[in-house]
């Protein structure tokens, strides 16, 4: 028997096992020839797989916090006005990060489940002067996607800079940071991009990183800031030994390796694929009659499912029955409705057995829990979408 139960949370994620095997690997010196071949090459596979060819990446280690934190910190000054959409969760940590550097923050907050009318944005941004505004792809705590290309033509039209919070959107929801004209695209290694915890991954335009050199103030931040992290990616690209602060070895190998498995299979396939899987499963499991968090199927993310308990569930049971079968799920996490939803995470390297084996464990502690439904309908359902 597998000793080891399924990982369907919006991240860590479910992990090739390429990638593993990446991390097991004989660690070598950060200056080694073959190290440094690999951040080189991680680097540059990032600006494809970021689709913005004239971007400078980052990869530092830290969380998904890191990487946003690094986004503020280089562009703010204090005093600067800044505007954060806010779809959820980490709307609101964009605002105490903003703060924590002096900007004065405006928060336009949707509804729970809803996204901000462009209207409203609209409006907002020709009151004052932004220097930027953040956007979160696909907010974790509500699995609410936000279209960012609407949103970034609007900043650009009045000259203020975007950030996209991707951590659980990069390399699964579309995003096109040039063609689309954003700023920074930031994220997590253990999202989409499918490799365990620990880096924090941008790339920022050549209009941030101009905006971040001609500051009239110094970066407010040490270990992020990017005077002393810029040198250090432009050596390793060139193949050249440099260091600042010790890189993780080992999960810049996995990184290599999952970046290159992503860029192999083409980005615009991966996302397609991230797009049908998202649809059948949110029909499988609307057909037994669960109902989303987010307001509509349009705004409903590919990357993650969050799912209200249906009347009567004791969540808590649910999701151990759900252990108990083999699967891991996500409780909630957005304050005003923790205890009454759950979250699936179904991004990288999942299969169509990882979801239907999910499904299995759904229907099973919902049945247990005498929830009158179908037994096996969502899973006909799921499997009928690609008959
Ligand atoms: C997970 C997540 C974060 C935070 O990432 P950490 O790696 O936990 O620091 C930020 N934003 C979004 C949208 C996320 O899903």
């Amino acid at each position: 028997m597998k000793n080891r139960k399924l990982l369907m949370i919006p991240g860590p994620i479910e992990v090739d096992p390429a990638v593993l095997r990446a991390m097991g690997e004989v660690t070598t010196s950060h200056v080694a020839p073959n190290f440094i071949e690999s951040f080189g090459n991680s680097l540059e596979l990032m600006r494809k797989i970021w689709l913005a060819p004239k971007g400078q990446p980052f990869i530092i280690a830290g969380s998904g916090t890191l990487a946003m934190d690094m986004a503020v910190s280089n562009l703010i000054e204090p005093g600067d006005n800044a505007l954060v959409i806010s779809t959820g969760y980490f709307g609101e940590r964009y605002k105490n990060i903003l703060t924590t550097y002096g900007a004065n923050v405006t928060v336009l907050q949707a509804e729970i489940g809803d996204t901000v009318p462009l209207e409203t944005i609209e409006k907002e941004l020709s009151s004052k002067n932004y220097k930027l505004l953040t956007i979160t792809h696909v907010d974790t705590s509500t699995g609410v996607l936000t279209d960012p290309k609407s949103i970034v033509h609007l900043a650009q039209k009045h000259n203020t800079l975007s950030i996209l919070d991707g951590v659980c959107a990069t390399a699964g929801e579309e995003t096109q940071q040039e063609a689309w004209g954003i700023d920074i695209v930031l994220t997590g290694s253990q999202k989409a991009i499918g490799v365990p915890p620990g880096l924090a991954l941008l790339v920022a335009s050549e209009k941030a990183m101009d905006t971040w050199k001609n500051r009239k103030t110094p970066v407010q931040n040490y270990y992020g800031s990017f005077t002393n992290w810029l040198p250090i990616m432009q050596a390793y690209e060139e193949r050249k030994p440099s260091y600042f602060g010790t890189p993780p070895v080992n999960l810049i190998r996995a990184l290599e390796v999952s970046l290159t498995l992503i860029h192999n299979e083409r980005i615009k396939n991966r996302v397609a694929t991230h797009l049908q899987y998202a649809k059948a499963f949110r029909n499988a499991v609307q057909s037994i009659g669960l109902q989303l968090v987010p307001k509509n199927n349009e705004i409903a993310a590919h990357t993650m499912t969050a799912i209200y308990y249906p009347e009567g569930i004791d969540g808590n049971l649910f999701r151990k029955d759900i252990a108990e079968f083999g699967v891991i799920l996500a409780g909630g996490l957005h304050a005003e409705i923790k205890t009454k939803y759950f979250r699936i995470g179904h991004m990288g390297a999942i299969t169509k057995s990882d979801i239907v084996a999910t499904l299995s464990a759904i229907e099973s502690a919902l049945h247990k829990q005498n929830y009158n439904f179908e037994f096996g309908k969502s899973i006909r359902e799921f499997l009928s979408y690609f008959a």
